[in-house]
């Protein structure tokens, strides 16, 4: 019997049961949820489909993956929500929310919730690394300008000029409002941002009935369920400064995010030196600890985001006892010598 065929007669013997239990309620108490799965749950599905595209926002590659639909739309909302994302999260896109902070002259400024709830977690993470990671950077990452820096090391005097203007304490949120006490001081959310435009992708992904697929933002990996047949995803580990496609080692995973920052995704070499875009706080410059990547496997992509710049600007000791104090994070760190360094949780591939 073919699968239609199948699914007449079910119909028809639904009819006969109705036809038996006439109860009026009792036909509303089925049809009302089957209706709003199909409403809610099931856009396009079709078990055996699969859809994905490319595209390039946040100065990066961005990729998406759904299984069991055909719903191109679904993409299309994705790079649509992208856009509206990065118009107004963007440090250097005139008249974003960044934009209008970094240029308020001290004055207080009106964000939307997005960029508020960004900050607000901004703050957590620069409490929790111990000012490791701090979204006032933002001076020190105009001087040295990744990726657009064709190798040119700033002066030393410009990197100490800015030094005054960098500091968390100097920005203010309160509800809404964002106030930057110096002039110019200024904000850059290219450490947190990836992740939690991701986890806001994905939010609405799942509530339009997707069960299965990913989301890359450059790099910034957050899956959603498993492969079909209920295989977990495979992620690759990057080999810090190989090849695109040199992965060093790779970690199942299923609904969780995996987020690497390394030196290597923006940086050039001079005099035996690598100067990259991660960057101390303290000093201005780019941070040199021996390490050379971190991974981050958490269920938000937001905190992964954070906490994988934030264990880079730490070190390889500070960063995994951090990582080791919270709940449901895990870490790799490869150090300069190529060693895999994980936390005591992380689900090592064998
Ligand atoms: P990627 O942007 O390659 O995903 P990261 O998530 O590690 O890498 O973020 C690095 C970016 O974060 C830098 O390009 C810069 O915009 C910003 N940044 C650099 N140093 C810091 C820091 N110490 N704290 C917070 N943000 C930083
Ligand atoms: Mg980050």
């Amino acid at each position: 019997m073919s699968r239609s065929e199948k699914y007449i007669k079910k119909i028809a013997g639904f009819g006969k049961f109705r036809r038996v239990f006439s109860c009026r309620r009792f036909f509303c108490m089925l049809l009302l949820p089957l209706l709003s799965l199909c409403l809610g749950g099931c856009r396009g599905q079709n078990p055996s489909a699969q859809i994905s595209d490319v595209g390039f926002y946040f100065d990066t590659v961005v990729e998406l993956r759904l299984n069991g639909t055909d719903d191109q739309s679904l993409i299309d909302e994705c790079f649509e929500k992208m856009g509206q994302y990065e118009a107004l999260l963007s440090r250097t896109r005139e008249g974003s929310d960044v934009w209008e902070i970094n240029h308020s002259a001290g004055e207080p400024v009106e964000v939307s919730d997005d960029t508020a709830e960004l900050i607000a977690l901004a703050q957590k993470y620069y409490e929790l690394s111990d000012g490791a990671f701090d979204i006032t950077v933002a001076p020190y990452v105009t001087i040295w300008d990744f990726p657009d820096n064709p190798g040119k090391v700033p002066a030393e005097a410009s990197i100490a000029a800015a030094r005054i203007h960098v500091g968390f304490p100097l920005l203010h949120l309160d509800g809404n409002t964002v106030t930057l006490d110096d002039p110019r001081a200024s904000i850059d959310l290219g450490g947190i941002a990836k992740g939690y435009i991701a986890d806001r992708l994905k939010e609405y992904l799942v509530g339009e009935g997707v069960e299965s697929g990913y989301i890359n933002l450059g790099g910034n990996m957050l899956t959603i369920g498993t492969k079909p047949g209920d295989i977990p995803w495979n992620i690759g580990i990057r080999r810090p400064f190989g090849e695109a496609s040199d992965v060093i080692t790779t970690v199942r995973v299923d609904g969780r995010s995996v987020v690497t920052s390394g030196p290597y995704e923006r940086y050039f070499e001079k005099d035996g030196k690598i100067y990259h875009h991660i960057l101390d706080p303290q000093s201005g410059y780019p941070v040199w600890n021996g390490l050379s990547s971190v991974t981050i496997l958490s269920d938000s992509s937001a905190d992964g985001d954070a906490l994988s710049t934030s264990c880079f600007v730490l070190g390889l000791d500070r960063g995994m006892e951090l990582i080791e104090s919270l709940d449901g994070v895990e870490a790799l760190f490869i150090t300069d010598d190529m060693e895999l360094h994980y936390s005591s949780g992380f689900p090592i591939s064998d």
